[in-house]
C-alpha cells in the first residue's frame, strides 16, 4: 500500500512542491501539517492524528500547549534574540534550572547550542581539551592524540564531530575520514572497553590515552535498546582507573523521557553511576530548537575559555523562555509520574496484544519500542498513519514509541486499539 494513493489533495500538492525545492535527504515527508492540540496534529488536508512519536521525543507538552505559547509570545515581544555579546535572564535561569534538576554537583557548568549534535560537538571538543590536559595528548606537536572511545549502534549526530562517533555506518562511511582518534567498542561488552583502554601506551603500537567513553543509556535510533546498568557501571570504573571522562548522551533519554529527569538517575538503567558530562537536547524546550552540554564540577567546566567553543544563537532567548515553561510545566503538572504510568500502560498493553504481529516489548517511561515478527515496520507505520496514529519505524523490525509527556490514559488505549488491528499478512519493507 502506497501512502501516495490515499494522501489528500492538498498534502499532495504540497509535497510535490516540497521535493522541487528541498535536497532529498529525508525522503518525502509522509504528510504536511497544519496545527495541532495536545496530542493530536492535523494535515493539510484537515485529517487528524495521534501522535506517539512527539516529533522524534521532541514535544514534551505536545502540541500548542497554552504555558509554551504564552512563554514563547511574551519573550518574542520583549527580546529574541541578543547575541553572545549579551545575556538574558531566561537564559541564565534555564542554566541553574538545568544543573538543579541534573543534580550536578557545586561548580557545574552549562555551554547551551541549539541541537543534539551540538551539544555532543561541545562534549567531543572538552574530552579533547580533557585529553591535551589532564593525559599532555599533544598530536599537534607530534604526540598522540588523546582517544575518545563511542558504542557500536550509538547515534549522536551528523554533524562531521557527533558523526564521527556515530555507529551506522551506511551514514558515516561515505564521509570519511572524520575526526581521527574515535574509536568503537562493542556496547555492553565490558572486554571490548577494557581491550580498548590496554592499548594506550608508550612505543610504536601503543596509541594515546582515553579522554572520554560517550554513550546513550538507551539507544534510540538504534532501536531503544537499554546498555544495561552492570555495563555503565563497569565503564564508570574503567573511567576512573583510567582518569577518562564518562559522558551520557541525554539527547534523547533527557527531560523526563524515561521518568526521572535525565536518564542516568534511574538506578535500572545506570546502577547509580555519576556521568562526568551529559549533552541533552530534543525535549528540553517543548519543540524549540535547543541543546547543549552540563560539565559536572568546576575543573571540567573550566576547560572552555573565551574563543574555545560558540554559537550565535546560542542561549536564544525564546528557547531558554521555551524550555523553562516545559521544565516548569512537567514540575507542576507531575508528569514524571505520568511518564512512569503511560509508560508501564503501554508496554503493558503491547505486551498484551492478540496479534501474532508484535513480539518483544522494551524500554523505559515514555520511550518504548516493539518489536515485530517481521521486517514490516514501515508497512505497520503506514497502516497506523492511515488509520489516525503517528508511530515510528525505527528499524526495520521494530517500532518506536515516544508520545508527549502529557499523553493521557484514553491516548494509550486509542493507539493499542488501532495496533491490535493491523493486518498481520502486511508485506516486507
Ligand atoms: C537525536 C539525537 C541526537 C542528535 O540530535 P539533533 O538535534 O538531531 O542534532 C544525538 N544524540 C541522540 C541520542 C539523539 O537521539
Amino acid at each position: 500500500m502506497s501512502d501516495k494513493e490515499t494522501l489528500g489533495a492538498n498534502d499532495a500538492k504540497w509535497l510535490d512542491s516540497y521535493k522541487n525545492v528541498h535536497m532529498n535527504v529525508f525522503g518525502t515527508p509522509l504528510r504536511v501539517m497544519d496545527h495541532g492540540q495536545g496530542t493530536r496534529i492535523w494535515d493539510v488536508d484537515g485529517n487528524e492524528y495521534l501522535d506517539f512519536l512527539g516529533g522524534i521525543a521532541v514535544n514534551a507538552l505536545g502540541y500548542a500547549h497554552p504555558a509554551w505559547v504564552k512563554a514563547i509570545a511574551e519573550q518574542a515581544a520583549k527580546v529574541g534574540h541578543t547575541s553572545n555579546y549579551f545575556a538574558t535572564e531566561p537564559q541564565i535561569e534555564l542554566a541553574s534550572k538545568l544543573i538543579e534538576l541534573a543534580e550536578a554537583p557545586e561548580g557545574s557548568h552549562v555551554y547551551f547550542g541549539n541541537s543534539g549534535a551540538e551539544g555532543n560537538e561541545a562534549a567531543i571538543k572538552l574530552a579533547k581539551l580533557y585529553g591535551r590536559t589532564l593525559h599532555g595528548a599533544l598530536p599537534d606537536i607530534g604526540g598522540k592524540p588523546a582517544r575518545i572511545l563511542a558504542m557500536t549502534h550509538g547515534f549522536h549526530g551528523r554533524t562531521l564531530g557527533a558523526l564521527s562517533a556515530t555507529w551506522k555506518p551506511v551514514i558515516r562511511k561515505q564521509f570519511e575520514p572524520l575526526v581521527p582518534a574515535v574509536e568503537f567498542v562493542e556496547a555492553g561488552n565490558v572486554e571490548s572497553l577494557q581491550r580498548a583502554f590496554n592499548e594506550t601506551g608508550l612505543g610504536r603500537y601503543g596509541k594515546g590515552p582515553v579522554a572520554a567513553v560517550i554513550m546513550e543509556l538507551i539507544q534510540g535510533e538504534a532501536g531503544v535498546v537499554p546498555l544495561g546498568a552492570d555495563y555503565v557501571k563497569a565503564a564508570r570504573e574503567l573511567c576512573d582507573r583510567n582518569n577518562a571522562l564518562l559522558i551520557i548522551d541525554e539527547v534523547q533519554t533527557g527531560i523526563g523521557r524515561t521518568g526521572e529527569w535525565f536518564a542516568f538517575q534511574r538506578e535500572d538503567l545506570s546502577g547509580g553511576v555519576i556521568p562526568d558530562a551529559i549533552t541533552f537536547a530534543k525535549g528540553v524546550a517543548g519543540g524549540f530548537p535547543m541543546g547543549g552540554l552540563i560539565a559536572f564540577g568546576e575543573k571540567l567546566s573550566s576547560l572552555f575559555t573565551p574563543g574555545s567553543h560558540g554559537s550565535t544563537f546560542a542561549g536564544n532567548p525564546l528557547g531558554a523562555a521555551a524550555a523553562l515553561a516545559t521544565l516548569k510545566t512537567i514540575e507542576d503538572d507531575d508528569l514524571l509520574a505520568n511518564v512512569e504510568a503511560r509508560g508501564k500502560q503501554l508496554r503493558d498493553g503491547l505486551a498484551a496484544l492478540d496479534n501474532p504481529l508484535y513480539g518483544e516489548v522494551r524500554g523505559r517511561g515514555l520511550l518504548d519500542a516493539v518489536q515485530l515478527s517481521h521486517p514490516c515496520a514501515h508497512a505497520v507505520a503506514g497502516w497506523a498513519l492511515e488509520h489516525g496514529l503517528i508511530v515510528n519505524a525505527v528499524a526495520p523490525n521494530a517500532l518506536r514509541f515516544a508520545p508527549p509527556l502529557i499523553v493521557s490514559e484514553q491516548d494509550v488505549d486509542e493507539c493499542l486499539n488501532v495496533l491490535a488491528k493491523v493486518p498481520t499478512d502486511l508485506p516486507n519493507d
